[in-house]
């Protein structure tokens, strides 16, 4: 039997991604400042990055890093062995300080190289073969790929349906649960029934783990999250902070009850066999951390963009998805239309980015509009007078007409 050859393997997937349209392109970023970039040679305005509070280029942080940076860069090994230096043990500090109302006593947090490693440690270290890992339609690829992974019995129940996971609970009766949601959903935008879940969550002695990645430093009291925004206290819940959005730096930091985070930090693989982060991002990270619980201005500006936008929005009968995060997606519907929109913005001077599957439902390709603290109005408004535009006239008189 002949054997398939690789390369042939690999041109007919490349062209079935050309004529699928799903080919992605990687633009350099050039410099940059505040919402302003220069990408692949021409300055635009912004509107796809997740720096929400506009910490990513923050003198803070940037002094914070060059100063740990003086005694040296790498941790030089992982945690286990030596790389688990002060600047992580003062980092997993404050985060537990701080999302300790959520979660109750004995809050305790690990620190991770990154979000997505954070997903795959979760479920491979809690989880066993029998076990089921009921997770939201729309969760973040890493929590689902995590689940795929571990060979863990994954149920995904339909978007933000809470008795739907309820029934899914029920049907698969045996084995340690847990729930799994993005708290704010990355394409959509919008939040987890997180009260609801909680409960069922209690209801079978399982655990409920919320991926906070695009509501920590945005959502709650002092920034704490969804989880927070929701009314959850003494939840006993597990919380993922990721440092890449908000927080303007990189990596991750799972927060949750001391048992659970020890058996963590004991037995997943994705947290013992991987180097620990450089000391001084988790300095600056916890410098990032300091201006989102202070500077609650800036999670007050961003209400206030976030209101003009959709009132201006509603007004010229954009269909904008109902989010009321700084995430404002605008359903498109075919991968063409959207490449086009995004390029026509782009001719106008703004960066807001295309999203296709296999990041979305097929046939629900949409622009994702990131708003930031950092945008002014006159920005906000340019963005709208593009859209009025450009938005298709047909997705607008359905709109107008259900209105
Ligand atoms: C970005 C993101 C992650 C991954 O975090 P990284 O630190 O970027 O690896 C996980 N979950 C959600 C919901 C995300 O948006």
């Amino acid at each position: 039997m002949a054997r398939e050859s690789i390369a042939s393997r690999l041109a007919a997937q490349a062209r079935a991604r050309e004529n699928a349209q799903t080919v992605r392109v990687r633009r350099e970023v050039q410099a940059r400042s505040g919402a302003r970039v220069v990408f692949d040679g021409r300055p635009l305005l912004n509107f796809s990055s997740n720096d929400y509070l506009g910490l990513a280029q923050h003198p803070d942080l940037i002094r914070a890093l060059c100063e740990r940076s003086r005694v040296g860069v790498g941790s030089s090994a992982s945690h286990m062995i030596c790389g688990h230096h002060a600047a992580h043990a003062a980092l997993e500090r404050d985060m537990a300080e701080w999302l300790a109302p959520v979660i109750g006593r004995d809050t305790r947090a690990l620190v991770f190289g990154s979000g997505y490693m954070a997903n795959l440690a979760v479920v491979q270290s809690l989880l066993q073969t029998d076990d089921v890992c009921l997770q939201d339609k729309l969760n973040h690829a890493s929590l689902i790929d995590a689940a795929r992974l571990a060979r863990i019995g994954l149920v995904r129940y339909p978007h933000a349906d809470a008795t739907a996971a309820r029934r899914q609970a029920q049907a698969h009766g045996d084995g340690v649960l847990l729930v799994a949601t993005d708290g704010v959903f990355s394409m959509d935008g919008d939040i987890a029934p997180l009260p609801e879940l909680s409960a069922l969550a209690r209801a079978h002695e399982g655990l409920l783990y919320v991926d906070e990645a695009h509501a920590i430093g945005v959502l709650g009291p002092e920034g704490r999250g969804s989880a927070a925004a929701a009314g959850l206290i003494d939840a006993g819940c597990l919380l993922l902070v990721t440092l890449g959005k908000a927080l303007g730096c990189y990596g991750a930091v799972l927060v949750g009850p001391g048992d659970v985070i020890e058996h963590i930090a004991q037995t997943a693989r994705a947290y013992i066999y991987t180097t620990a982060m450089p000391p001084p991002l988790a300095t600056a990270a916890r410098a990032a951390l300091k201006i989102a619980r202070e500077e609650t201005w800036r999670r007050r500006r961003l209400r206030e963009l976030l209101g003009r936008f959709r009132d201006g929005a509603r007004m010229r009968g954009i269909p904008l998805l109902p989010s009321h995060t700084p995430i404002q997606p605008l359903l498109v519907g075919d991968n063409e239309t959207a490449l086009l929109m995004a390029q026509q913005l782009e001719e106008r001077g703004l960066l807001v980015a295309a999203i296709r599957p296999p990041s979305v439902p097929s046939g629900q390709a949409r622009l994702r509009i990131t708003l930031s603290s950092m945008h002014t109005d006159t920005q906000v408004d340019a963005l709208l007078s593009a859209l009025d535009e450009l938005t298709p006239r047909v997705a607008r008189e359905a709109r107008l007409a259900t209105a």
